[in-house]
């Protein structure tokens, strides 16, 4: 590990300040879960580190039933499992967090740390980047061990998989965050967060060097229903082969609305919009679940060793459906 500067600010103005406008001199620090093992291995070499957990206002998990759920971003993984009205009113964000297998992490690792955690792409944790290539300029991915890489949003030259479990069901939910920069705040849809590095200098997100998120919104639930499903090699400390979270709105017995997100199949958490509306109108049952399974994975364009995950991305889509509908776990 590179040495470094360690500062503990305890406001959000001194952090901003304290991160600077490089990504080379200074990264966020949270629970650590992620960036620590990054610097051990020089993923990451900041001069600084800029250990947030002082801020009590990116603290807490606070529920009104008219307003939602207000996530601070350093609330860990746990305090989102056991929280009541996360356990009741959106059940989608706790089966993903339950799904971090590892009660370490769920207890160290923070909300607002596993949305801006790094590709978890071996090309990447070993340091030839998002877009590996040998000396003679070939696609080390597409011509190598690309089993766990993307089957979607892959067509570009990025094809590792966005590691968020939480990404997909904020997003299914309409979920928003709020950045804090030395220029204010801004609020943006968690649909808008993340992005596909067009380049080796870019981020998997739209947070730019000196940017913090503070806390994360997510509307009344309603009448909304809304599961997680993720499917895993097995019941392991590992990130899932595919998940998809759904949010559902029904009237007299139809979907009147939906949501389909899913999780670890693409370089961003993948908005299956077309199956969503191919729903609408639609009664839920095993062959309405089973067709927008299979329109989610519709423009799936597997590489040479993952075309397996195209199935499972179908099946967490249906049951993930069928779930949210008529429970289940
Ligand atoms: C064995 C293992 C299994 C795992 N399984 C899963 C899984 O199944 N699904 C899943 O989603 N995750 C999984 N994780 C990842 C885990 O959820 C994350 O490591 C954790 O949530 C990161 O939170 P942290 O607070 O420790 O982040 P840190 O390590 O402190 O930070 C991670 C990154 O985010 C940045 N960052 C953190 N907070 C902020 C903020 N508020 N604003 C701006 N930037 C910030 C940091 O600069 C750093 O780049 C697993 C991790 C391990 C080690």
């Amino acid at each position: 590990m590179k040495a470094f500067e360690y500062a503990s600010p305890t406001t959000k103005e001194q952090a901003i300040q304290l991160l600077g406008a490089q990504w080379e001199e200074a990264e966020v620090l949270a629970g650590g879960t992620d960036l620590l093992s990054l610097m051990k291995t020089f993923g990451a070499t900041p001069k600084r580190v800029v250990d947030i957990q002082g801020i009590q206002e990116f603290q807490g998990i606070d529920y009104i039933a008219s307003s939602g759920l207000r996530l601070g971003a350093l609330a860990t993984l746990s305090e989102l499992i056991d929280h009541p009205a996360a356990q009741s009113n959106y059940p989608s964000l706790v089966q993903a967090a339950g799904g971090v297998r590892s009660q370490q992490i769920q207890s160290f690792g923070t909300i607002g740390g596993d949305l801006c955690q790094r590709p978890r792409c071996w090309y990447f944790r070993n340091g030839l980047g998002y877009f590996p290539k040998d000396a003679s300029g070939q696609d080390l991915v597409r011509q190598g061990e690309n089993q766990y890489h993307a089957i979607l949003g892959n067509s570009g030259e990025a094809a590792f998989v966005s590691a968020s479990s939480l990404g997909p069901p904020l997003i299914a939910l309409g979920a928003t965050l709020r950045i804090f920069s030395k220029d204010g705040s801004r609020e943006l849809p968690v649909a808008e967060f993340f992005r596909t590095p067009q380049q080796e200098s870019d981020r998997e997100t739209i947070l730019k060097p000196g940017e913090i998120v503070g806390e994360i919104h997510v509307p009344p639930a309603g009448q909304v229903r809304n599961a997680t499903y993720e499917v895993r090699e097995k019941e392991a400390l590992d990130w899932p082969l595919a998940t998809a979270s759904v949010a559902l709105k029904l009237s007299e017995g139809n979907v009147a609305q939906a949501r389909i997100v899913l999780g670890h199949v693409a370089p961003i958490p993948w908005n299956a919009v077309q199956a969503a509306k191919d729903l609408a109108g639609k009664p839920i049952d095993e062959g309405t679940a089973a067709e927008a399974g299979a329109a989610a994975v519709a423009g799936a364009t597997p590489l040479s060793r993952n075309g397996y995950k195209v199935q499972l991305a179908r099946v967490a889509v249906k049951r993930a459906i069928l779930n949210a509908v008529m429970g289940g776990a």
